[in-house]
């Protein structure tokens, strides 16, 4: 018996792995990572790790004697490098190892900027491992001067970290606003104001036009409006795409990221995928979801179904970010909404998406309650009246009662 294979040793390849064992397979299990690192969450990595609050060993999924005890064996520091999946067989290094079914969880990876620009320039980081961590991290010295290209999560994130740390940062935003492709205009005003508070220049609407470098080192920016600036170091924000590389040379169907049924499955029989690098059939169309949460879900999935469970990948979106003292915690998918309602009490603000009087998504900042609230209902496929969320005097967990 050749066993089960999974190529990537992320959030979802560990939890995929974890899970098989949990509902009794027994058969080889073995998890192949690119990285030497044991499987780890990301999220830290802009956030707490960042900064140098948290321990490395502390972002690890699992110790290593886990994996030992549920006999899965790792192999990592190496990528798979060629799939055959009509001989169903992975290569590794020099190793080719057989599967009877193959799960791919490769994520994804970092949009770089292009060499023509000055991307290939020293001192250019992107933030994705925990080796671009530890690559960019000595640069974090106070009064360093830094920009950050790309007004996402992951760029607003590290500019705070930076500013905490008494960096100069400029962080620059080619659309009209930060968060344009995931919050709404509230959202990001609160967002705006907190980095604005801690001395960030955000600048929107302007683009990098190109870096400029000395000896192959970056030393400055030029911007779309003309400006420019010095810098000592560059941090990339500007998204991901779904790493489907092993998939496409193998002839596995792909759109906006390797194209899986509802089950998990992929064009190629026996090989399955999930996490950030799977986009799966959802309402007429297609998502593909890059969260934690998504990932260890429909990792779960896919293990169950692995095994004959049989069961459709439904995802209940979540996510959170943290910036300086605001914590961001969002619910539901936006896409569509025609109508934002605003709830306000003291400190906390939510901003509740709405398409007609259909509920969508939730943004609550400092707003657990209100963030916990609107998931049960969108779990529970309920939804809410407007006027009732804009009420600051309404008790919203009324409304989950049976
Ligand atoms: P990954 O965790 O990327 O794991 C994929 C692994 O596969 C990688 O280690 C890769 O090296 C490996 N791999 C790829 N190709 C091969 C190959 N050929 N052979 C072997 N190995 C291979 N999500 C949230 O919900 N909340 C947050 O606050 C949040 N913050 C984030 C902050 C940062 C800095 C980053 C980078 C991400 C953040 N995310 C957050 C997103 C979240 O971390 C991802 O959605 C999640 O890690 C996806 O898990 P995954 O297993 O699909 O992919």
């Amino acid at each position: 018996m050749s066993g089960i294979v999974i190529v990537g040793a992320g959030q979802a390849g560990a939890t995929l792995a974890e899970t098989l064992r949990s509902k009794g397979f027994d058969g080889p299990v073995t998890l192949v990572g690119a990285e030497a690192d044991l499987p780890y969450e990301r999220p830290p990595l802009s956030k707490a790790y960042l900064l140098g609050d948290m321990a490395r060993e502390r972002l690890y999924l699992r110790p290593e004697a886990i994996y030992s005890e549920k006999d899965i064996v790792l192999k990592l520091g190496q990528p798979v490098s060629h799939l055959d999946t009509a001989a169903k067989t992975v290569k590794v290094g020099g190793e080719v190892l057989s599967y009877d079914q193959l799960a791919l969880t490769t994520g994804s990876v970092p949009n770089r900027l292009p060499a023509a620009i000055g991307g290939d320039l020293e001192h250019v980081f992107t933030v994705r491992s925990l080796a671009d961590i530890d690559r960019m991290r000595p640069f974090f010295a106070r009064n360093a001067r830094v920009l950050v290209v790309g007004g996402g999560y992951i760029g607003l994130e590290a500019a705070a970290v930076a500013a905490k740390l008494g960096l100069q940062v400029v962080l620059v935003e080619m659309a009209e606003r930060i968060l344009g492709r995931v919050a709404a205009p509230e959202t990001a005003d609160v967002i705006r104001a907190a980095h604005q508070a801690h001395g960030v220049d955000i600048r929107e609407g302007v683009g990098l036009e190109r870096l400029l470098g000395e000896d192959g080192v970056v030393t400055g920016a030029r911007l779309t409006d003309g400006s420019e600036l010095a810098v000592d170091f560059v941090i990339v924000g500007t998204g991901i795409r779904p790493d489907t590389r092993l998939a496409e040379e193998a002839g596995i169907g792909c759109d906006n990221g390797i194209a899986v049924d509802e089950m998990g499955r992929t064009s190629a029989s026996d090989v399955w995928a999930a996490g950030d690098c799977a986009s799966f059939p959802y309402k007429g169309g297609r998502l593909r979801l890059e969260s934690v949460q998504n990932a260890i879900d429909q990792a779960q999935a896919v293990a169950a179904n692995m095994l004959g469970a049989g069961v459709p990948y439904l995802p209940y979106p979540w996510f959170w970010s943290d910036q300086y003292d605001l914590k961001l915690q969002i619910a539901g998918l936006n896409t569509g909404y025609d109508r934002i309602v605003v709830r306000k009490t003291d400190d906390a603000v939510s901003h509740w998406y709405f398409r007609g009087d259909t509920f969508l998504a939730v943004d609550a900042v400092n707003a657990p309650r209100d963030y916990m609230v609107g998931k049960r209902l969108l779990e529970m496929g309920r939804s809410v009246a407007p006027e009732v969320v804009a009420d600051p005097d309404a008790n919203l967990k009324a409304l989950l009662k049976p």
